[in-house]
C-alpha cells in the first residue's frame, strides 16, 4: 500500500490527464489497479489531507497512462479488466469489452421472468466475455446457463471469469457458431439472448481506433448490412426454443425495425424493440409462438 494525501493524488492526476486522455479512463486506471474510486477521492476533498492508499505506486500507474496514450489501446485491456453491472470481468483482445448499455439485457430478463423464478434453460450465443451469462446465471441460481463462443480463449475468459465471482455450478460454456453447439437442445431452452456483432460494414470502417484497432472483429463486424448474424440466429431460432420461449437480441441504433420485421417473419409474437438509456432502439425481443 502507497500513502498518499488526497491533494496530491488531486494534482498528480490533474498532471496525468494534462498529456491527455479523459477522465473516464483515469478514474478507471486508478479504481482497477490503484484501488481508489472516485466515490472515494470526492468524499475525501473535502479534506485534502486525508490520506488515501494506492495499491500500485503512482510510476506504475503513470506506466500505465503513458501506455494508453501511446498505443490508443483501451485502458481495459491495459488493466486487465473491466467493471459491468456489479462484475468485475477479465478481458482481453480476445473479447469484446462489455458496453454499459447492454447491461439493460438482464434487466429486460428481470422484467419479462420477475425475480424469483422456476428451473428454465437459457442459452447465450456469443457469450464473450460471459458477462451476460454469468449476471444472469447468479441472479438465478435455479436455472441452468449454457454460454456459447467461436473462439476457444473467449470461453476460458468466460469461464474463468465465472469461477472468479461465483461458487455455482449453474453455467456450462460451449465451442462453436451460433446454433451449432446447441444440438442436443433443440425445443428446450426457454430463453436465448445473443449481442451478436452487428456492426455493418461501412460503420466498422470509421469505427475510432481504440475499437478497431483493439477489439475483436469477429465480435462487431456483421456483414455489409449489418444483419448477418442477427438473420441466422433468428431463423435457427424457432428450432431450439420451446414454445413461448424468449429471444432477446441486442442491435445497432437503427436496425431495431429491421429485426423486429424478420422476428414477426419468422413466427415470432409480442415482438418489441426497447430502449437503451440513450433512447435508442438497441433491443428487439419476441416470443416464439
Ligand atoms: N455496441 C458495440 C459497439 O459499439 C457493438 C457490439 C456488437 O457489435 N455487438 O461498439
Amino acid at each position: 500500500m502507497r500513502r498518499i494525501t488526497v491533494k496530491e493524488l488531486i494534482s498528480w492526476k490533474q498532471q496525468q490527464l494534462s498529456k491527455g486522455g479523459d477522465d473516464q479512463s483515469f478514474s478507471f486506471l486508478l479504481d482497477s489497479v490503484g484501488g481508489v474510486s472516485s466515490s472515494e477521492i470526492n468524499l475525501l476533498k473535502t479534506n485534502s489531507r486525508d490520506n488515501l492508499y494506492l495499491k500500485r505506486n503512482l510510476s506504475f500507474l503513470e506506466s500505465i497512462w503513458e501506455d494508453h496514450l501511446l498505443s490508443a489501446s483501451p485502458i481495459q485491456h491495459l488493466c486487465g479488466i473491466t467493471f459491468w453491472r456489479d462484475l468485475k470481468l477479465e478481458v482481453s483482445n480476445k473479447v469484446l469489452i462489455p458496453r454499459p448499455e447492454t447491461e439493460l439485457i438482464v434487466d429486460i430478463v428481470f422484467e419479462i421472468f420477475g425475480r424469483e423464478s422456476q428451473k428454465l434453460l437459457f442459452a447465450e450465443l456469443g457469450t464473450g466475455s460471459g458477462a451476460i451469462s454469468i449476471a444472469l446465471a447468479l441472479a438465478y441460481p435455479l436455472w441452468e446457463g449454457i454460454a456459447t463462443d467461436i473462439d476457444q480463449e473467449a470461453l476460458r475468459i468466460a469461464s474463468k471469469n465465472f469461477i472468479n465471482t461465483s461458487n455455482q455450478s449453474n453455467l456450462n460454456f460451449y465451442f462453436g457458431h451460433w446454433w451449432n453447439p446447441l444440438e442436443n437442445f433443440k425445443g428446450k431452452l426457454d430463453l436465448a439472448i445473443s449481442n451478436p456483432p452487428y456492426i455493418p460494414g461501412d460503420i466498422y470502417e470509421k469505427l475510432p481506433k481504440e475499437v478497431k484497432n483493439f477489439e475483436p472483429k469477429i465480435a462487431l463486424f456483421g456483414g455489409e448490412d449489418g444483419l448477418k448474424h442477427i438473420r441466422e440466429i433468428i431463423q435457427g431460432a424457432p428450432l431450439f426454443l420451446k414454445e413461448k420461449g424468449w429471444l432477446i437480441l441486442e442491435n445497432h441504433y437503427d436496425q431495431g425495425e429491421k429485426v423486429k420485421q424478420l422476428l414477426i417473419k419468422n413466427r415470432f409474437t409480442l415482438v418489441e424493440i426497447l430502449n437503451d438509456f440513450s433512447g435508442i432502439g438497441r433491443f428487439t425481443i419476441g416470443r416464439y409462438k
